[in-house]
């Protein structure tokens, strides 16, 4: 599973930046004296303010609403109405049941819960003859059995589906599904049967069902074919689960088949087998998709919604005609009904997980293409972007990678197919589904005339992470949420692995996973509230909220310090023994460690991978390495490690930091080197406090830790030998490699804003950049100063950090200039670190306000206007929007938000969608906000985006910050399940907050919504507290040097 925004950060930094320039340019303007806009801007507010008022979902949309919808709406409503009843009355009767010990036998419409126009919910409509007496006997016989059995009985076992997990008593082996889909009112009815094997004797079949409304539940021996007498079911919504009371014992050893007949919304909502839809020709068309990762196939039919429990699978689909339906498995037999209806039966899957499953019904059309191997590779979307060849991109590298992992794996792809399938709405960025996986729009379609490669690089990795997951995920699948890491972390890795494949010139393992995963992370696990890679799990909520940046980034920042303590090739050996030992089956992380220790062992080295790798995943956090030459004793240096903090204060409040004293075997690189020449390369394990080492250090020696930082640590020195480095920095910066030139730049900001450095020396390193001819650096600089700039751009004293940075890019920018014109795809792999290096700087100095990037950004807005011809460079038309909507006036916004609702490109759609929340205008980000949460106008994923990016305007923080609040019952309910997203938007408004009453506030706002979101929230306040106390403590030494930097 992709989580949406893994790359954003860079793009958001270009719209923050441009925010700046627009104040720059303001500021420039008043000591002009140009008073125009002034007046513009009070003259526009009132009607851009009724605007937003009325405007919202008004233009052009009352438009696109399909004519169609009334009668399936309001079928819909009632349908929703009726299963509310069905639900209220299932937690009657289900209360009843747990009151009553289970006295559920002869639960017919005399039956506790036996409502009326509710005959068959809750109750059996099948229920055997012999036990027509009622509750009174029923009752009897429950106490009866309970008494029986109770000096064995353990407390928790009294009722077995109260428990988070699943009893265990049976195991699902094969699932036979039978659909029918409604699509003319979003409700379809199935019937499962799955075979079960009985492993433990009991009396309860339990097993996931959520929002299903049950009609009917039989079971039977699987030989004898003989029906085992239902005494009742109910669904017990707390567990989402469904118990099955029999009558008589399961015995062990023996197969069952269990039969429910159920039905259920296509619910409206993106979780579940849930409806979507897209405008074709004028015409609304719907379709429906599935998402059950991790806890949602129950919603869909009911099952053993475990990972563990792996099964096979026989789905069978009834549609109508007009639509097509997909699942994992190619269609096998298709059968058509005179009344415009087909049934498709589908292949029968192997061994796999439930959340694994999907199916969708839909009118998409397709491009095909087939691998080496014989695998069939389809793109599955709307079909005016297959006609326009949007999905093609997509298509061909998924044949390449396909090819590429069956190689490096050594284990062939496992199905006939693999059909990737574009949809318009989407919890997360994609979803690896087995066989048919499913991606946003935005992060798979590509229409090479107007994408950019920042664009183009979040497809591919998109892309390259969801087929990874084919083998780690589908085929070995983590045994429980805990370990969610393990699949996620290596998909994350291979993005990088798998993009090098694609094109070898990018390093982009060896570089861009610096500044996209290891930076990113290591800020969000340097604070207090963090918590460890592998997470437990203890209630059902827990489950959704694994899936974040720790499990994703820092899983795949400490597999790439395992690969490199390893050794690649070995490594690469180790995942192929251990994908071969558990295809099929499930895996957890001792199981790796364990096959890796082997693959070392043959190599001759023994090291025990797993006492080594426990530390760094059962920890939260990460250590900073200090090295202290020791001047007294020659050639002997002091290593000590210690647990990094942001907020060293942070750390004294939480009881847990304490009380622990974090430790870490860190496979430390370090070299030693002057102005021409350094040392190779030497490994140092630090396990202690504090160590001595011997080292031959002369005198002018600098010592540099962490060689290309493939280690998830940081390193800091005594200041004599940070002098050194920047020393050597300025004179001649290529001694270093580009890895870790960026690598130094990252750390030397973050111990600063920690405390563990002087705030200066992280700004006397950014010197040599004018120097820089190499993108990471640059990039690793960029990102770095963006959180820094978040905590001064609010600030009187702002001025001095802006002109500082404009100084240090100022000659690069003049060196590299514009673009010039479009470059096509041949010229992508070239111009790569070339391209992206232009545009960063240029991003940089249109940011911090350089007039010349200013003047060129609303020249190219201007001709486009003027013109109505976009001319603008792809690569830096983010930028250039951004820019220009935030130094220009209304008209160009309203031109912005007009292109945003005319152009069909998805990629273009996005960034001038982003670009509006650019402005300076108040009134105009007030407006954006509210129309934000009108799903006809922007998507519902995308609406977290631009109420982040208003957010990140210094003009719109509090606008953000506000809304945020006001809203937050409606955001909550809309974003609640999909917890990432959730998470994502409360950092987004919030960690950019640093003052005494935002903090207040935001305190006193976790207050009122008590205990919802809390680990979100409690992140975001030990951030908001750790600028507030950075800015307590460092602004004014950080100002003074500025000032004096400036007057040299
Ligand atoms: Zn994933």
């Amino acid at each position: 599973m992709a989580l949406d925004g893994a790359r954003g950060a860079r793009d958001e930094e270009s719209r923050e930046k441009k925010k700046k320039k627009k104040r720059r340019r303001k500021e420039e303007e008043e000591e002009e004296g140009e008073e125009e806009e002034e007046g513009a801007e009070a003259g526009g507010s009132p009607s851009a303010a009724t605007m937003g008022d009325g405007d919202a979902g008004g233009r052009g949309l009352a438009g696109a609403r399909p004519r169609g919808t009334e009668r399936p709406s309001a079928v819909h409503g009632r349908l929703v109405l009726a299963f509310a009843v069905c639900i209220v009355a299932l937690l009657a009767v289900t209360a009843l049941a747990v009151l009553l010990s289970l006295r559920f036998d002869g639960c017919g419409p005399g039956a506790p819960g036996g409502a009326p126009g509710l005959p068959a919910r809750g109750g059996n409509a099948s229920l055997p003859g012999p036990h027509p007496r009622g509750p009174g006997r029923a009752a009897a016989v429950g106490r009866g059995a309970e008494r029986e059995r109770e000096p064995e009985r353990e407390p928790e076992r009294e009722h077995p589906w109260t428990h988070l997990r699943l009893p265990g008593h049976l195991k699902p082996l094969h699932y036979n599904l039978m659909l029918t889909a409604f699509m003319d009112n979003f409700t379809f009815s199935g019937e499962v049967n799955v075979e079960v094997a009985c492993t433990n004797r009991t009396r309860y079949v339990v097993l996931h069902a959520s929002r299903v409304a049950v009609d009917r539940v039989q079971l039977a021996e699987d030989r004898a074919a003989g029906a085992v007498p239902v005494a009742g079911f109910f669904l017990y919504p707390q567990t989402q689960v469904l118990v099955v009371v029999l009558n008589r014992s399961l015995d062990a050893h023996r197969n069952y088949n269990l039969k429910v007949v159920y039905s259920a919304l296509i619910e409206n909502e993106l979780l579940g087998f849930f409806r979507s839809s897209y405008v074709l020709h004028g015409e609304r068309r719907f379709l429906g998709v599935t998402q059950f990762s991790p806890t949602h196939a129950r919603k869909a039919f009911p099952c053993f919604d475990e990972p563990i429990y792996k099964a096979t699978f026989k789905i069978s689909i009834k549609h109508q005609a007009t639509y097509l339906s997909l699942s994992n498995m190619p269609v096998e037999t298709s059968v058509f009904e005179e009344d415009g209806w087909v049934t498709d039966h589908f292949s029968q899957t192997p061994l796999m997980s439930t959340y694994y499953l999907a199916w969708a019904i839909c009118n998409f059309t397709y491009r095909e293409t087939t691998t080496k191997s014989g695998v069939a590779v389809r793109l599955y979307a709307r079909p005016d972007a297959i006609r326009r060849g949007s999905g093609d991109y997509a298509l061909h590298i998924t044949k390449r990678l396909i090819e590429f992992y069956e190689d490096y794996f050594k284990v062939p792809y496992s199905l006939p197919k693999l059909d990737l399938l574009a949809v318009p709405k989407h919890p997360y960025a994609a979803m690896e589904n087995w066989g048919l996986s499913i991606f946003v729009e935005q992060r798979i379609l590509l229409d090479p005339s107007v994408s950019s490669i920042s664009y183009l690089l979040d497809v591919t990795m998109v892309i390259v992470h969801e087929i990874c997951h084919q083998w780690f995920g589908d085929l070995v699948t983590p045994v429980w949420w805990e370990d969610v890491w393990l699949k996620e972390g290596f998909a994350h890795y291979f993005e990088f692995v798998g993009t090098d494949y694609l094109y070898p010139g990018w390093n982009m393992e060896k570089q861009r996973f610096l500044t996209d995963v290891l930076h990113e992370v290591m800020l969000l696990d340097g604070l207090a509230s963090s918590h460890p890679v592998s997470q437990e799990v203890l209630q059902a909520t827990d489950i959704d909220r694994v899936f974040d940046w720790i499990a994703y980034k820092k899983g795949a920042a400490l597999i790439r310090m395992l690969a490199n303590f390893m050794g690649h090739s070995v490594f690469q050996r180790g995942l192929q023994d251990y994908l071969t030992i558990h295809k099929y089956g499930n895996a957890a992380r001792n199981d790796l460690w364990n096959t890796l220790s082997e693959a070392l062992k043959r190599n001759g080295k023994f090291v025990n991978i797993q006492e080594v790798m426990d530390q760094w995943t059962l920890q939260m956090g990460y250590p900073v390495i200090t090295i202290l030459g020791n001047l007294t004793a020659e050639n002997r240096i002091v290593i000590t490690q210690q647990h990094f903090i942001y907020d060293i204060s942070a750390k004294t409040k939480a009881l847990q930091l304490q009380n622990n004293s974090y430790l870490w075997q860190i496979p430390l690189t370090i070299v030693v080197g002057n102005r021409s020449h350094v040392s190779s390369e030497a490994i140092i394990w630090v396990s202690n406090k504090s160590e001595h080492h011997r080292i031959t250090l002369d005198k002018g020696n600098w010592l540099l830790g962490n060689i290309n930082q493939t280690g998830y640590f940081r390193v800091n020195y005594d200041l004599r030998n940070w002098r050194l480095l920047i020393d050597q920095l300025i004179r001649n910066h290529q001694v270093l490699s580009v890895s870790n030139r960026a690598g130094l730049i990252d750390d030397a900001f973050s111990l600063a804003r920690a405390g563990y450095l002087p705030q200066h020396i992280p700004l006397e390193i950014i010197r040599y950049l004018s120097e820089e001819k190499d993108f990471l650096p640059w990039h690793a600089a960029s990102r770095a100063l963006y959180p820094l700039d978040k905590l001064l751009d609010r600030m009187e004293k702002y001025n001095v950090f802006n002109e500082y940075i404009l100084k240090q890019v100022a000659t690069t920018y003049i060196k590299l200039g514009w673009p010039k014109n479009n470059f096509n795809g041949s010229l992508v792999q070239a111009s790569y670190q070339h391209e992206e290096l232009r545009r960063e700087v240029i991003m940089l100095a249109c940011s911090f306000g350089n007039k010349h990037c200013h003047q060129q950004a609303s020249t190219l807005i201007s001709d486009w206007i003027s013109s109505n011809r976009n001319r603008i460079p792809l690569n830096v038309r983010d930028i250039v929007y951004c820019t220009g909507v935030s130094l220009l006036d209304e008209d160009v916004w309203e031109f912005i938000w007009m292109k945003f609702h005319s152009t069909t490109a998805v990629s273009e759609k996005k960034i001038l969608l982003e670009a509006l929340t650019c402005s300076d205008d108040r009134n105009l980000l007030n407006r954006l906000l509210n129309l934000s949460l009108n799903s006809e106008v922007v998507l519902d994923q995308d609406a977290i985006d631009v109420i982040i990016h208003v957010a990140r305007n210094p003009h719109g923080r509090d606008l953000a910050w506000k809304f945020f609040r006001d809203k937050w019952k409606i955001l909550n309910t809309r974003y609640g399940e999909a917890l990432f997203m959730n998470s994502k938007l409360i950092s987004g408004v919030t960690e950019f907050l640093n003052t005494e009453g935002e903090l207040k506030e935001l305190k006193n706002f976790m207050k009122t919504y008590d205990g919802v979101a809390a680990a979100s929230f409690l992140r975001a306040v030990e951030t908001v507290e750790a600028n507030v106390r950075w800015k307590a403590l460092y602004q004014d030494e950080l100002f003074q040097w500025l000032g004096k930097a400036l007057r040299h």
